[in-house]
């Protein structure tokens, strides 16, 4: 499950962020609106977490831009005074919940989970391409029925290409999908993961999967079906 937590202060995010992927949840952080709406557009987000205070557009705002584009996407508001307009101007935005400034982070984590099961587009239930299968909930990975026992990061990367089997991501674009926003690491690692990948869902296996794009980034699938 991947969420964008939009929040200019520092402290906050970082907070929301380490107790949420101790929860194994994939966390992006937006200091603005601006880069909340630009990251929303490119990242299908299963949860916003939006402070409604932030330099430039305020989060009542970017909840509105949000819900004019029709996106789906459950956002809980975070507000620092309880005040009974702030609630409603928020919910008239769009929010589905609003949580008041200092919140425990389990609380937080509730209503997190709540709205994720309210979500109106739950995963799918399992990704296959070819003889290769992932499901996401449970993290199992086979290729032609034998189980593959994949990292965390691993499973990330190859879970973004099945769920864009055939496509051609272009290196960058799965540097922010599976990498989190603010990773600083440079695309080799990039090309490393490839390869821990290939070794272990294409080796021994009869026919390559995972193909490299030239110049451009990588492709899920079978040439064959091209
Ligand atoms: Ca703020």
């Amino acid at each position: 499950m991947r969420v964008l937590v939009v929040e200019d202060e520092k402290k906050v995010a970082a907070f929301v962020a380490q107790g949420l992927r101790e929860q194994s949840y994939a966390v992006d952080i937006a200091p603005d609106g601006e880069m909340a709406l630009d990251l929303a557009a490119i990242v299908d987000y299963d949860l916003i977490i939006l402070d409604v205070m932030l330099p430039g557009i305020d989060g009542v705002a970017v909840c509105q831009r949000l819900r004019d584009r029709k996106s789906p996407v459950p956002v809980l508001m975070l507000t620092a005074r309880d005040a009974v307009e702030d609630r409603v101007i928020g919910l008239d935005s769009g929010a589905d919940d609003y949580l008041t400034k200092p919140f425990s982070f389990v609380e937080l984590l509730a209503r997190v989970r709540a709205l994720i099961r309210r979500s109106p587009s739950p995963p799918v239930a399992k990704l296959v391409v070819e003889d290769l299968q992932l499901d996401p909930i449970t993290r199992r990975v086979s290729r032609a029925g034998k189980p593959i026992h994949l990292s965390a990061r691993e499973f990330a990367l190859l879970e973004y290409l099945m769920r864009h089997a055939y496509q051609v991501i272009p290196r960058t674009v799965l540097m922010a999908h599976v990498w989190e926003f603010d990773f600083e690491g440079g695309t080799n690692v990039l090309e490393v993961y490839v390869n821990y990948l290939r070794n272990k869902v294409d080796r021994s296996f009869g026919k390559r999967l995972l193909h490299t794009v030239r110049g451009v980034g990588y492709r899920l699938g079978d040439e064959d079906a091209l």
